[in-house]
């Protein structure tokens, strides 16, 4: 009932050959049964938004400001991206959490923007690698995806998409096996069912990290997770596109 959903995380590469070279085949790929979102870096959204026209796949944003519309030098609001044709828009990424030093409660308040734009945010969350071995990775999940989620009304976590990250797994060829994502993926299926059983049954829960053609299916083909959230991989049209016939 849940359909998949492989998202392209170009994080701060691209260019507009690039743009050019990568969106015209996947707007014109035919027979996909899942949902693809491409999040280029804001200057491409606009001439993104414009290849993407009419084709189906979502464009999405990687973060949004905390705040409406105002005197914030540099910010970008939810709502200037939803008028740009902005679907869904990346937020807690491990590397704004670690670069940009945002915590919970600055997530919490760009996806409350977010969804009063009209956006879906897709809300990542994992765990690093000493927080792995030290035993702590239902521990770290929970808390990032509970500071969001109970603070959301039922029709606002409805709208939400989780991507679990492992922060060790994250551009370093490493990945999770499809049973230890599925572990992950299930416990926070559970945690949101426990504040809201008919949403938590709806949430597509992505995994990230190191994510390529060959290890796709086995992992889609695990009872919790829903598609993925790919970096590298997604900076490929026909690696990308791969992913997207596993789901
Ligand atoms: P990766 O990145 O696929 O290059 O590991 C995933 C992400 O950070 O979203």
């Amino acid at each position: 009932m849940r359909q998949k959903l492989v998202a392209g995380n170009w994080k701060m590469n691209g260019s507009f050959d690039l743009l050019k070279s990568l969106l015209e085949p996947v707007s014109q790929e035919k027979g996909l049964s899942c949902q693809l979102l491409v999040c280029p870096p804001f200057p491409y959204l606009a001439a993104a938004a414009d290849l993407l026209k009419s084709s189906g796949v979502f464009l999405g944003a990687q973060d949004c400001a905390a705040t409406p519309v105002g005197a914030y030098t540099g910010e970008v609001a939810a709502e200037m991206l939803a008028e740009m044709g902005v679907s869904h828009v990346i937020l807690g990424h491990s590397e704004r959490r670690h670069y940009q030093a945002e915590g919970d409660a600055l997530v919490l308040a760009k996806v409350k923007q977010a969804l009063a734009a009209g956006l879906k945010p897709v809300v990542c969350v994992g765990e690093t690698l000493e927080e792995k071995q030290a035993g702590q990775t239902a521990e770290v999940v929970l808390r990032q995806v509970q500071a969001v989620a109970t603070q959301l009304s039922s029709e606002q976590l409805g709208q939400l998409i989780f991507a679990y990250e492992p922060v060790w797994a994250i551009g370093s060829g490493l990945t999770a096996t499809p049973d230890q994502a599925q572990e992950v993926h299930s416990l926070i299926r559970k945690a949101l069912a426990e504040q809201d059983q008919q949403q938590a049954a709806r949430i597509q829960l992505l995994y990230g990290g190191s994510v390529k053609a060959e290890n796709a299916a086995s992992l889609f083909a695990m009872p919790d997770i829903d598609g993925g959230l790919i970096g590298g991989a997604s900076l490929n049209a026909s690696q990308f596109l791969a992913i997207g016939h596993a789901a």
